[in-house]
């Protein structure tokens, strides 16, 4: 947790936390959300007010009348207040009733086209913006989602990692891929990373997990739904907190550092890491050692005119490595994308080759 994120402007001394209910519904549910919250250290109640939905006729935000009720909650509460918006025109909306900060959804964060008109109707602003991560996890297209918006002279910036939507069955509404923000922290390293459990998990009871995972690697917040009582809720129901809920999971959560001060954790761990140092280095070794291996069998198959590819070797290589690696404590999932980094090194090199030798 970063001591002082001033320069984008967010009160980021503590854990930055944005609650509220995933939409604003009517204006006794947003008054209850924001006098529930306000007690807190929330940084900003959220509500949906146009709300992006996957197929027409449900529902699909409350729209303007919203933003009144959110500013009445401001009023009655102090509590900064932000929404989401898609279009130019809820971005005026939102600029005409003064909210205090904005954040551009997955679906909108896709679209170049999109998030240049939200950005052109920003210009001249400097509201802060949260950019949620789009639907499939395209590192660049998320940068240049942000770049945008610092194009057009916004300074307050930041990130949102809501996960990634998978034709897979998965545990979770939106694959956390973890990489993915690790990835845009990496390139953008002074960007404040905020991680939105709600929609990661789609169920409250996986959010504990998630939501300390992501202050375990390091970001700045959270965002979260919280709904005055999510059964009646009118869109995400399954995932939304309610605030007893909300506050009983802030109060178990761990807030882990980047450093520590203990000099026999300093020794130990650089201990360790001497000795990953070592195996990364064998590591290379033993993969340079495969390629050389590789780029020879490929002159062979060149020689008789064989394919690069062979699907039976590699389904026994999968197989073999696979069960081996369980035997070792490493997982399927692990030694599958391992081997197919390997074997996609292997036919690249194989191929250049190939190519190079039939000019
Ligand atoms: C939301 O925050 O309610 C929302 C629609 O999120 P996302 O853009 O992540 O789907
Ligand atoms: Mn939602």
């Amino acid at each position: 947790m970063k001591a002082d994120l001033n320069e984008w402007g967010f009160p980021m001394d503590r854990m930055f936390l944005a609650a509220g209910p995933c939409s604003a519904e009517s204006r006794e549910q947003v008054l209850e959300s924001a006098k529930a919250l306000a007690s807190g250290g929330v940084s900003f109640l959220r509500a949906g007010i146009w709300k992006p939905r996957t197929r027409p006729g449900s529902f699909e935000g409350v729209g303007l009348k919203g933003l009144a009720w959110m500013d009445q909650a401001r009023a009655e509460t102090g509590l900064k207040i932000g929404t989401e918006v898609a279009e130019p025109a809820h971005v005026e909306a939102c600029l005409e009733y003064g909210l205090d900060i904005l954040w551009v959804g997955a679906r909108t964060a896709t679209n170049p086209f999109s998030v240049q008109a939200i950005a052109d109707a920003l210009r001249g602003t400097d509201i802060p913006v949260l950019v949620k991560n789009p639907m499939n996890a395209d590192v660049g297209l998320w940068m240049g989602a942000i770049e945008r918006l610092a194009n057009a002279g916004i300074t307050r910036l930041g990130a949102i990692h809501r996960g990634f939507s998978s034709e897979l069955e998965t545990r979770y509404r939106n694959a956390p891929n973890w990489k993915a923000p690790i990835e845009l922290k990496r390139r953008m390293p002074e960007l404040p990373m905020i991680c939105d459990p709600s929609h990661i998990c789609g169920k409250r009871e996986l959010i504990p997990a998630i939501a300390q995972e992501a202050l375990d690697l390091l970001f700045d917040g959270l965002m979260l739904e919280v709904h005055p009582d999510p059964t009646v809720a009118l869109s995400d129901a399954e995932q939304q907190l309610t605030p007893q809920q909300f506050f009983d999971l802030i109060a178990d959560l761990k807030l882990s550092h980047e450093q520590s001060d203990s000099a026999a954790f300093a020794s130990r761990i650089s201990e360790l890491r001497e000795t990953v140092d070592g195996l990364d280095s064998q590591l290379l070794h033993v993969l340079s050692q495969r390629m050389e291996v590789v780029r020879k069998m490929g002159a062979l198959k060149m020689e008789q005119n064989v394919s690069t590819f062979q699907p039976h070797r590699w389904q026994e290589i999968v197989d073999d490595r696979v069960a081996k690696g369980a035997g070792m404590d490493l997982s399927e999932s692990f030694v599958l994308q391992l081997m197919q980094s390997i074997h996609e090194e292997a036919i690249r090199q194989q191929e250049i080759r190939r190519v190079a030798g039939a000019e």
